[in-house]
């Protein structure tokens, strides 16, 4: 350690460290890359030599022991935590509110920077925890069926932001491994799905960045296989998910003819069904073990019929998949009604004896509104009128 003299306050170069600095002038760790917190290392007065060290252990306290202060990083001197301390800090997204519902499922409000707000719930289940996390605050698409899609987008989420959200979940949960104590294996949060609010594909870069970081071996080394990322149909996105992030890929699908789907989700006019579909037999690395979930929402009278499901089944012929069925789940305003249980029983009785699973999945955390599509921020900006929602959904008014 040879740092003695104190640190000059960090001259932000914009090329070397593409990341915002706080108003006090300091950066935020978290959120960047390995290569990304080695230059801001350095750029801070780290010489070039030690960098690679520094950033394992920075690294490591911060993303396997979930350190948040700079002093309890022991094995740094004294003069190289106060020059971590003057030029950084260790920032997670502020938790406004935590809901917990009579299932289990908790639901996270939290705020970040600019006062917006998205949310974050974690699904307990017997053999596993599931992380629901989001990219964006609202989203540009406009799936007519979904909460989140009547809140125009305010902003794509940092990388930090991302991260974050799994890291104070991890906080709530009380995850971070104990030093001194015997390692413990089980995993509360065992898996990851970007699946709340915001379409990931249109924000890549930092959901990239941010996936690579809880998957890396060093910290909270999730494993690409245990997290999933659902879009809904950004295909020329769709590879990058494979090539360079490697975790699992779900298509939001919910409809079988281009007609029915430009309704529900309207980015099928730009990729229609058979666009997606190559994409989707073209995807890098597809096969049994990593099948490509087609999640289809089940709207009463709108794409639950007999038909479809037979449809639906010709659609998949040659691609390894599951499809996961959702119950509709309804919020305020909302222009749709769910299946009852025995039409989603007869459609994923057709989809299951062709030779595809066909879960159902069970909505959790209704009583919060934190189930799948019903996540919206209560303080958003800009709202959609029940006009517009219909208008979308090609409802004329109701
Ligand atoms: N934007 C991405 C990921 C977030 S949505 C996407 O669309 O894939 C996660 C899943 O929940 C998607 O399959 C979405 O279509 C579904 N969903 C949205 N609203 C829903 C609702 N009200 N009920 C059930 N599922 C819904
Ligand atoms: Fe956006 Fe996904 Fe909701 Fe569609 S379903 S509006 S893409 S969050």
């Amino acid at each position: 350690m040879t740092n003695a003299q104190p640190a000059a306050p960090l001259v932000p170069d914009v090329h070397a460290i593409p990341r915002k600095i706080a108003a006090d002038g300091k950066m935020n760790l978290v959120g960047l890359t390995r290569d990304g917190m080695r230059a801001a290392l350095i750029a801070a007065g780290t010489p070039e030599r030690q960098a690679k060290m520094r950033v394992g252990q920075v690294w490591q306290w911060i993303y396997h022991w979930g350190v948040r202060d700079f002093s309890a990083m022991t094995n740094l001197a004294k003069d190289y935590r106060q020059l971590l301390a003057e030029n950084f800090t260790i920032t997670l997204p502020e938790v406004v509110t935590r809901q917990i519902s009579a299932d289990g499922t908790r639901k996270y409000l939290v705020r970040i920077a600019g006062g917006h707000e998205v949310e974050v719930v974690y699904i307990p289940e017997d053999s596993r925890g599931t992380l629901c996390i989001s990219s964006q605050v609202g989203c540009t698409l406009t799936c007519s069926f979904c909460h989140t899609g009547t809140q125009k987008l305010v902003r794509n989420l940092t990388a930090a932001e991302i991260v974050g959200q799994v890291m104070l979940a991890r906080d709530d949960l009380g995850e971070w491994p104990v030093q001194g104590a015997p390692k413990d294996e089980t995993r509360l949060i065992s898996n990851v799905v970007l699946m709340g609010m915001g379409e990931p594909l249109y924000n890549f870069d930092n959901v990239r960045d941010a996936m690579k970081i809880v998957m890396d071996n060093e910290g909270i080394a999730l494993g690409r296989r245990r997290i999933t990322l659902s879009t809904s149909g950004v295909v020329p996105e769709i590879a990058r998910t494979a090539t360079e992030i490697g975790c699992l890929l779900a298509v939001s699908f919910h409809a079988t003819t281009d007609a029915v789907r430009d309704q529900l989700v309207p980015i099928n006019k730009k990729w229609n069904i058979a666009t997606l579909l190559d994409a989707l037999r073209a995807y890098p690395g597809l096969s049994n073990s990593e099948r490509i979930t087609f999640e289809y929402v089940m709207l009463e009278g709108v794409n639950d019929s007999k038909e479809d499901a037979y449809r639906l089944v010709e659609l998949l012929r040659g691609i390894p998949a599951k499809v996961n069925l959702i119950p509709f789940n309804e919020w305020p305003g909302a222009p749709y009604k769910r299946s009852s249980g025995n039409r989603i029983h007869t459609f994923a009785d057709i989809i299951h004896n062709a030779g595809y699973a066909s879960p159902i999945r069970t909505p959790r955390g209704e009583d919060i509104m934190a189930a799948c599509g019903q996540l919206k921020s209560a303080t958003e900006r800009a709202r959609k009128s029940r006009a517009e929602i219909a208008a979308e959904a090609g409802l004329g008014k109701v």
